[in-house]
């Protein structure tokens, strides 16, 4: 295919190296790379451990971390955890539930294990084609009498339509609770995104935008909650004298609340800088056929926590793993979250909610997507190649399909 000459594009694309050519980067692009405080900043906050002697239980770093999100998040409190899956264990146990819990497949594995941690049954709904996030309409079809709560996930970090799930869940007495991991400094519709719900969970894994190396955290506004989430991540332990419910050890410990805080303040720079490396990403694959981005409702101020592009096998030329295949062998590690579906699970397949004919759209979803490196320390250079290298996979495409197909599973 001519290109016309004159334009940015080369008329010829450089050789892939799934076709023989040298890989685009020498060393692995991985899919993210944790942001790190200034050694100095961090080290100041160590030194507050070893004058205090206090490593964990409700210290003086736990503490301000917690007051220092809460202002963040805008929301009515903030509870700290050791990671995201037991601040998600933990909410549910905190509204104490029975039965079934309404929720995606097209998530991390830990939100549908932490369902089943709980005691309760996950219930797969399917996902909306353009935004990824459950869909309100699919989810109302799925209440029954045993159904107890919503589990929604703002995936990638898009917020789900909370009107309508707030809607349906006040129409039939159930709670929400928002899987907010990927969604930390998301704001919509003029709100912070963890204020919509009964409480929201975010993951502080050193994956995520803002981490503290390993935690996480629930958030809400009603104070009765509040203190039963203090007490069931300490054990059950109220007072001296007191201890009330099934509790476990779900505290964060001063040495990561110490990277949090050291973390927090350079959230925004690495928002700032992730939504201009995303923008870059956008206008070079913008148009190329078979390319589709997550569509993001209005009124949203964005965290680029992912980069994704859905491949259309038919429009593209191949398909979403031969694309996965080629950048591989240029050093890029795109990663295909998230495939496969959690309702594909062996522990979960055996739910009627779990068979693929009932979740087209996330089993299509799952075989269509695709995440690109993107880290706020990514180098705009390292975006234009790996933007190249798409286009020159689209260019290639028949050939790349053949040399997937010639490659043994
Ligand atoms: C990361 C993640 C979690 C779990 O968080 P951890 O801190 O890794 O336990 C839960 N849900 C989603 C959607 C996630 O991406």
């Amino acid at each position: 295919m001519s290109r016309s000459i004159g334009v940015v594009t080369p008329a010829v694309r450089r050789k892939l190296a799934l076709l023989g050519g040298a890989p685009a980067f020498a060393e692995p692009v991985y899919i993210t790379r944790p942001r790190l405080p200034e050694r100095a900043v961090f080290d100041g906050l160590i030194d507050t451990i070893f004058q205090t002697r206090w490593l964990t239980n409700d210290g003086t770093l736990v503490r301000r971390l917690e007051e220092r999100l809460q202002l963040r998040l805008g929301t009515g409190f903030c509870r700290t955890f050791c990671n995201g899956s037991i601040a998600l264990l933990t909410a549910l146990r905190s509204l104490d539930l029975r039965g079934e819990v309404i929720t995606t497949p097209f998530t991390f594995p830990a939100t549908v294990h932490a369902i089943e941690w709980a005691g309760l049954t996950p219930v797969f709904c399917d996902v909306d084609a353009a935004t990824y996030n459950l869909d309100a309409a699919c989810a109302a079809e799925l209440i029954s009498e045993r159904s107890a709560a919503l589990l929604p996930v703002h995936v990638f970090g898009n917020p789900c339509d909370v009107a309508a799930i707030d809607a349906l869940a006040q129409a039939h007495g159930l709670r929400v609770v928002y899987d907010a991991a990927h969604a930390f400094g998301v704001v919509h519709r003029g709100r912070p995104i963890g204020c919509w719900g009964d409480l929201s969970i975010f993951s502080f894994h050193a994956t995520k935008p803002f981490h503290s190396a390993e935690g996480g955290a629930v958030v809400g506004s009603d104070a009765r909650l509040f203190a039963d989430l203090g007490a069931l991540r300490n054990s059950g332990i109220r007072s001296e004298d007191l201890v009330l419910g099934v509790g476990l050890n779900g505290k964060l410990s001063e040495l990561h609340a110490a990277m949090g805080l050291a973390v927090l303040d350079l959230l925004d720079d690495e928002i700032r800088k992730r939504a201009a490396l995303a923008g870059r990403y956008r206008a070079q694959l913008a148009g190329l056929p078979g390319v589709i981005f997550q569509q993001v409702p209005a009124q949203t101020v964005p965290n680029h926590a992912f980069f994704t592009v859905e491949i259309d096998a038919d429009r593209f030329g191949c398909s979403r793993d031969a694309l996965h295949l080629a950048l591989r062998a240029e050093n890029i590690v795109a990663r295909k979250y998230f495939h496969p579906l959690c309702s594909d699970n062996e522990a979960y397949r055996r739910l009627p909610s779990a068979q693929p004919q009932r979740l087209p759209n996330a089993q299509r979803l799952a075989a269509r997507i695709l995440c690109l490196p993107l880290y706020g320390d990514l180098p705009e250079d390292h975006v234009d190649r790996i933007a190249d290298c798409v286009l020159s996979v689209h260019d290639a495409a028949a050939a790349v399909g053949a040399a997937m197909d010639a490659c043994p599973p």
